[in-house]
């Protein structure tokens, strides 16, 4: 059995759009696309008059070293949002496959699949906020085509250890696709999913340069899966997902200078993390401060909508979670720089005095 048997059999049969920039590469006189012969008259527009490549070699090859996977593992997306869309309708029949979810987590795994018209069986992280294996594997009935498990997740910042992924990984093989979604791996410094992939061809992870990467105005994504999982998911993917002066963002911050730029802003992120970590539980009215390991804290106030209008009226502009189950008192805090991080502090600390 091969995880393709998981897919819709239409999408399996579907013959791709052929592009021309896909049909013919090389060549210097390029008249084959209706573009325009000339670059627009614009800074930075040289170039632009090019439809880009669909899959920049460059990149792929970029990102299959950052995460340590084979290049032929890459597909390249508009931000890890369009991943998840690709994956629920290459694999769930409208009106007949389900999807499996934990909330509280991020939301676009359910609006994608109700996009799609494929059902949203949820299986609660438990009581303590940790994933329950057991329940999930209890929720996946035969229409689940996919499981989400986001690590760390958002909106609680916890992580699911690497042998609750495996276990995941080898119980729904031959039934479900393990999508992990790993959109803050970096702030937590724990070693990827991805490896599974080696052993399962269930496995899909999804990574971002939205994050830790500076980059989200850029929109670049990425999702790590077996060969014919990516080649199946490029039947779908629109012709070019992937604007050119987006492309080579990511390739500057991806650079050597980039890198070391990034770790200094990551050490950085870090840093205050784990101050305001110490700090918050101090600040009149905050409740609890759920650990994390991502970018962010989730917060439990006494008056959680109290602290936000008042962050609100001071211009600070917090998430507010209260609507997803077990975080009725709960904002989400992302840690900003040092001085942003002190502006929160100190109007919560005001809000309590006043
Ligand atoms: C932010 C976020 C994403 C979306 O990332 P993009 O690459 O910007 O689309 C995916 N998953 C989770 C859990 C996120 O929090």
């Amino acid at each position: 059995m091969s995880v393709l048997d998981l897919a819709r059999p239409d999408i399996r049969a579907l013959a791709p759009y052929s592009s021309a920039r896909m049909e013919a590469q090389g060549g210097t006189v390029l008249l084959n696309a209706n573009e325009s012969s000339r670059a627009p008259n614009i800074p930075g527009g040289e170039g632009l008059n090019r439809y880009p490549d669909p899959q920049p070699r460059a990149l792929v090859e970029t990102l299959a070293e950052l995460y340590g996977c084979n290049s032929d593992r890459v597909l390249v997306t508009r931000g890890s949002d369009e991943a998840i869309d690709l994956l629920v309708r290459a694999f769930c029949r409208a009106g007949r496959d389900a999807v499996v979810v934990s909330p509280p987590t991020f939301g676009m795994y359910a609006v994608c699949a109700r996009i799609q018209d494929a059902a949203v069986i949820e299986a609660p992280l438990d009581a303590s906020g940790a994933l329950a294996p057991d329940a999930l594997l209890a929720a996946v009935t035969p229409p689940v085509k996919l499981v989400f498990v986001c690590t760390p997740n958002n909106p609680t910042g916890n992580v699911v250890p690497a042998d609750v992924l495996a276990q995941l990984a080898r119980e729904l093989a031959g039934q479900a696709v393990l999508v992990v979604d790993e959109a803050y791996a970096e702030f937590s410094g724990l070693p990827s999913a991805a490896t599974l992939i080696d052993t399962y061809d269930n496995v899909a992870v999804l990574r971002t340069l939205s994050k830790a990467w500076s980059l989200a105005g850029a929109r670049v994504g990425a999702l790590l899966a077996r060969p014919e999982v990516i080649g199946l998911l490029r039947r779908i993917i629109p012709p070019y997902p992937l604007p050119s002066p987006c492309v080579d963002a990511a390739l500057g911050a991806l650079s050597y200078e980039g890198r070391r730029v990034q770790r200094h802003h990551l050490n950085e992120i870090l840093t205050e993390r784990a101050r305001m970590l110490a700090e918050l539980p101090g600040v009149p009215g905050v409740r609890e401060v759920l650990p994390s390991h991502a970018n962010f804290l989730a917060v439990r106030f006494d008056d959680a909508a109290g602290a936000y209008r008042r962050l609100l009226a001071a211009g600070v502009v917090v998430r507010d979670i209260t609507r997803y189950p077990g975080l009725s008192d709960a904002l989400r805090i992302t840690i900003g720089t040092g001085n942003e991080n002190d502006r929160v502090l100190a109007v919560l600390r005001a809000g309590e005095v006043a």
